[in-house]
């Protein structure tokens, strides 16, 4: 169909509109309406968008209660005898017994991610030691060159630090982004059998 908005650049300068103006005011109403549509609807998209950066702002700053006796809901044992991850389901799970579990369920490609994440803290760990031992064996006086001569006043320690918090949390996005037990983990789990063929051979061995 053609539009008025396809015929008006063929007109001249100076050619006469009677004949289009009552079609010329529809067109103009219908794109006002059109106009106060879209910006309502920016305006929600905007309103929706900050809500969401304040939610994701209070997550960083949420916490949960813990007992000192809590245990691991994986491995039984005191959580609080090393790193752990703690649920707003109340889920609470070392952070190596949750790795260890999840790396059955995750993709090779976020394995391999996240043994790629381990080793560069590893990595980060050392030089970080390395770079405390300088400091501490010249009574705190040692400067360690930054890597890169843009970071100002930032001194090594505190790069590594920050590289270090980086692989961190990209580590627990791939194994700690949903709780094992809740998640849609759990729930494409059911349809796995309860005893796996290794544990049919074993328990096949038991048999009299
Ligand atoms: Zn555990
Ligand atoms: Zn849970």
């Amino acid at each position: 169909m053609l539009r008025l908005e396809d015929v008006l650049p063929l007109l001249g300068d100076f050619a006469s509109v009677d004949a289009f103006r009552e079609a010329m005011c529809a067109v103009l109403r219908d794109n006002g309406v059109r106009h106060a549509d879209m910006r309502r609807e920016m305006e929600d998209f905007t309103e929706a968008s900050e809500r969401i950066r304040y939610d994701c702002k209070s997550l960083q700053n949420r916490y949960g209660y813990l007992g000192s006796e809590q245990a691991c809901d994986i491995c039984g044992t005191p959580v609080q005898s090393r790193a752990f991850f703690l649920f707003p389901c109340t889920h609470v799970f070392h952070s190596d017994c949750m790795a260890a579990e999840m790396k059955l369920h995750l993709s090779t490609e976020q394995i391999a991610a996240a043994a790629d994440c381990e080793r560069r803290q590893q990595q980060l760990l050392r030089q970080l030691q390395d770079v405390r031992a300088v400091v501490a064996s010249s009574g705190g006086l040692a400067k360690v060159p930054t890597g890169s001569s843009s970071s100002g006043g930032t001194d090594k320690e505190s790069e590594l630090l920050q590289a270090m918090a980086e692989q961190r949390q990209k580590f627990d996005s791939i194994v700690a982004s949903q709780c094992l037990f809740c998640g849609d983990i759990m729930i494409a789990s059911t349809s796995q059998p309860f005893v796996t063929t290794d544990e049919e051979k074993a328990a096949a061995l038991w048999k009299i």
